[in-house]
């Protein structure tokens, strides 16, 4: 790492403003009070927060939670996240409504967690007002938000500019650092498991692993628009029907790394319930793909045990409905064997973590990481506006 990490911060005594990703589920609790429904992603940023305390330092949290549209909405604000880190660090978390209070009512507390960013519109259009205003409660700040470090906010890239010093916290540095090793020195063989619906917006990410990876395995709806554009019947399953021209062309430079399922699983309808067979090659007219077949889940699968590199993002198919979770639970269970074999295994996207943590594997694999957009556009090659904005390394 060329940038300034929470270890090279002198926090004693200082108000460290810390960018959090507390983006977490929340679900509704009793009497419609909101609380949090997993909270991986504050486990996650714990050792960074506990650290500045044993350090002697304050901490400022500031995150976003959700999609506010710039201004204050009830169903995003981080109030259950206040509540439900203070039962996991064992002391009091001061929850700041407005960003003056702080400057107005100067505290003792040595935890602080900002209102959702977002309820801002100078978050998103990282407003240099904006960026001031939040800067003015720290003396230094730590970004160790991965999950929002592909966007170039005020909380994240913004504020540097009004602080002296910006280093990554842990998190962020793992993220990185694991990532960066994956892509830079892989030990190999180096696969890649790419799924999910759309290809439009995992294309950069196929381009730039091609050079790197020794096959690339394609699951998930973004299959079919492979298979039709080699002229191979995809029924109705879903196709990006703009996207063809580029998939065959990607085909065709690929060296034969990309590969397409062999057999799927296809059904009449959208439906966990509706009839299911499998289809070997062409997918018959009235049926859709929604699942990896088994020859398939095999095939990938043995690739997978026999790399000693493997990122994986986006499901095999619509996992979320049992009938069509097979395959996507196949490669979670694949990536768990190479770990134990030593492997470096790499989990990311929304879905594919919790394919994960659904089979109970989220310990058994080398790295979860809490970014979905944000892997992608790193394994992109694309630079990420909320480290790029940290302070280099003297
Ligand atoms: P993404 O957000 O692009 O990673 O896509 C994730 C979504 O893709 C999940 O909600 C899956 O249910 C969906 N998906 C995966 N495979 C298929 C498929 N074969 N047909 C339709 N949707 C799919």
């Amino acid at each position: 790492m060329t940038k300034l990490t929470l270890d090279d911060l002198d926090v004693h005594g200082k108000r460290v403003l810390v960018r959090v990703d507390f983006n977490v589920p929340l679900r509704e609790h009793g009497s419609q009070d909101l609380v949090v429904s997993d909270d991986t992603r504050i486990r996650a940023a714990l050792p960074t927060i506990k650290t500045i305390l044993q350090r002697g330092g304050r901490a400022i949290l500031m995150s976003h939670l959700g999609r506010p549209k710039g201004r204050p909405d009830t169903r995003f604000s981080l109030v259950p996240v206040a509540s439900h880190l203070e039962r996991m660090l064992g002391e009091n978390v001061q929850f700041l409504p407005k960003i003056g209070d702080l400057a107005a009512g100067a505290t003792e507390n040595r935890v602080v967690l900002l209102e959702n960013t977002r309820f801002s519109p100078g978050e998103k259009s990282n407003d240099p007002e904006f960026a001031a205003r939040l800067a003015r409660l720290g003396d230094v700040f730590v970004n160790d938000a991965f999950g929002t470090a592909h966007r170039a906010h005020a909380s994240n890239a913004g504020i540097t500019r009004h602080l002296t010093q910006a280093a990554a916290g842990y998190l962020l540095e793992r993220e990185i650092t694991i990532l960066g090793h994956a892509l830079a020195a892989p030990e190999a063989p180096f696969v890649a498991v790419l799924g999910g619906a759309k290809v439009s917006d995992k294309m950069g990410v196929i381009t730039n692993l091609l050079d790197k990876v020794d096959a690339l395995l394609i699951g998930g709806a973004m299959s079919y628009t492979f298979l039709k554009a080699t002229g191979s019947p995809v029924g109705a399953s879903l196709v990006e029907t703009d996207r063809l021209g580029e998939a065959n062309g990607m085909l065709r430079t690929s060296k034969g790394k990309l590969q397409l399922p062999e057999d799927h699983i296809v059904a009449d309808a959208f439906d966990n319930n509706a009839r299911t067979k499998t289809a070997s090659s062409a997918i018959p007219e009235g049926w859709m793909g929604l699942d990896i077949g088994p020859a398939t889940r095999a095939a990938y699968g043995r690739i997978i045990r026999g790399a000693r590199t493997v990122v994986w993002n986006g499901p095999m198919g619509v996992f979320e409905m049992p009938a069509f979770a097979a395959g996507t639970q196949a490669m979670a269970e694949a990536l768990v064997a190479t770990t134990n074999a030593g492997g470096l295994t790499i989990v990311g996207g929304g879905d594919s973590v919790a394919a994960v943590k659904q089979g109970g594997y989220a310990d058994a694999v080398t790295h979860v990481s809490t970014g979905g957009g944000a892997m992608l556009a790193f394994l992109e090659g694309r630079e990420l506006p909320g480290l790029a904005a940290l302070t280099e390394k003297e």
